[in-house]
C-alpha cells in the first residue's frame, strides 16, 4: 500500500482550506485554519502543524500543492500582487512551504487556476481538454486551460477575466478602473447596482424597502431572495449580471473555443437566473456555430475545488513515487 499523502491547500483572505489526498486524488480527510492576513510563514507553519495531527498514523506527506489568491509564480513561487491578501504581497510561498514541511516535492498556482485544475480533474471540466472558468465572489477569477495545460502567460499575468473592460467609462471597478466584468458581476458591484436602481424611479417598492432595510448590509443573498419571490427588480438585476457575463463569455469562446466553461463562486448559485441570459448572449455573439453550443456550467466541487486541484498539480508535477 502507498504511504504517502499529498496535502492541497487553498489560502483566501480569512482562512486556509485544505484537504489530505491519497495517490489515486482520493480525498482522505480536509479542514480549515484561519489565515493570519499579516504573517503567510507563520500561517504556513500552523498548516504543517495541523496537517501533521490529521496525519493516520503510518502515512507521510508526499508533496505540497497550495493555491493562493493573487498573482502567483508556480515558476519562482511567489506571490506578487493580492488585493486580498495584501500582508502576503512580494512573499516567498516555495520558501514558506520549504521550512514548515521540509524537503517534500510543491507546487504552488493562483486560487482560480487550482479552482480550475480541480474542475478539469476532478469535476465539471473532466474529460476536456479547453476549459475556461470566471469564479463570481466579492471579485471575479478567471482561469484558462488549453490543451489540458494551465494558461499562465507573460509574467504569470494570465486569467484575470475579472478585469475585461466591458464598458469604457463604465461602472467603477474595486481594482481602479471603470467597466470591467468584475463591476458588473462580483458581488460588490451587484449591490452598488442593487442600490442604484433602488433609487431610481422603476423599481418596486419592495426592492426600495429591501434596500433601505439592510442598509450597509445589503448583500447579493438578499437580492437573490426577492428574485426568487419572482421580484420584477430583482429579476432584471440578475438577468443584467447574466448578460454582462454573457458579453465576457462570447469573447472568450471566440477567442479561446473551449470545450466549456465553468462558472463558480458565490454568485453562481443564482443559477439560471444569471446562467440563462448568460448562454442567450453566446448563441447570439460566438462567431463558429459550434461556439454557439458552447456548454457554460456551474462548477461542481465546492469550496474545497481549489485544495483539490492544488493537490493535484503537485501529484502530476511528480510528488508521490
Ligand atoms: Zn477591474
Amino acid at each position: 500500500m502507498n504511504k504517502t499523502l499529498i496535502v492541497g491547500a487553498d489560502v483566501g483572505g480569512t482562512s486556509v482550506k485544505y484537504a489530505l489526498v491519497d495517490a489515486a486524488g482520493r480525498q482522505f480527510r480536509q479542514g480549515e485554519i484561519p489565515t493570519d492576513p499579516e504573517d503567510p510563514a507563520g500561517t504556513i507553519e500552523r498548516l504543517a502543524a495541523t496537517v501533521q495531527d490529521d496525519l493516520p498514523g503510518e502515512r507521510r506527506i508526499a508533496g505540497v500543492g497550495l493555491a493562493c489568491a493573487g498573482i502567483v509564480s508556480p515558476q519562482t513561487g511567489l506571490l506578487g500582487r493580492s488585493p486580498n491578501l495584501p500582508g502576503w504581497e512580494n512573499s516567498d510561498l516555495a520558501g514558506a512551504i520549504r521550512a514548515a514541511f521540509g524537503a517534500v516535492h510543491q507546487t504552488v498556482a493562483n486560487d482560480v487556476n487550482a479552482a480550475l485544475y480541480g474542475e478539469y480533474r476532478f469535476g465539471a471540466g473532466r474529460g476536456c481538454q479547453h476549459l475556461v472558468m470566471i469564479a463570481l465572489g466579492t471579485g471575479v477569477g478567471g482561469g484558462v486551460l488549453v490543451d489540458g495545460t494551465l494558461l499562465t502567460g507573460f509574467a504569470d499575468g494570465a486569467g484575470e477575466i475579472g478585469h475585461m473592460v466591458l464598458e469604457l467609462d463604465g461602472a467603477p471597478c474595486p481594482c481602479g478602473n471603470r467597466g470591467c466584468l468584475e463591476a458588473y458581476c462580483g458581488s460588490v458591484g451587484i449591490v452598488r447596482r442593487a442600490r442604484e436602481l433602488a433609487r431610481g424611479d422603476g423599481a418596486t417598492d419592495r426592492w426600495s424597502a429591501m434596500v433601505d432595510a439592510r442598509g450597509d448590509d445589503l448583500t447579493t443573498r438578499d437580492c437573490y431572495d426577492l428574485a426568487v419571490e419572482r421580484d420584477p427588480t430583482a429579476l432584471a438585476l440578475f438577468a443584467e449580471v447574466g448578460r454582462r457575463l454573457g458579453q465576457a463569455v462570447s469573447s472568450l469562446v471566440n477567442v479561446i473555443a473551449p470545450d466549456r466553461l465553468i462558472v463558480g463562486g458565490g454568485v453562481a448559485q443564482a443559477g439560471d437566473l444569471v446562467l440563462g441570459p448568460c448562454r442567450e448572449m453566446v448563441a447570439a455573439h460566438v462567431m463558429s456555430s459550434a461556439g454557439q453550443n458552447t456548454p457554460v456550467v456551474l462548477a461542481e466541487l465546492g469550496p474545497f475545488a481549489a485544495a483539490m486541484g492544488a493537490s493535484a498539480l503537485v501529484t502530476e508535477s511528480g510528488a508521490t513515487p
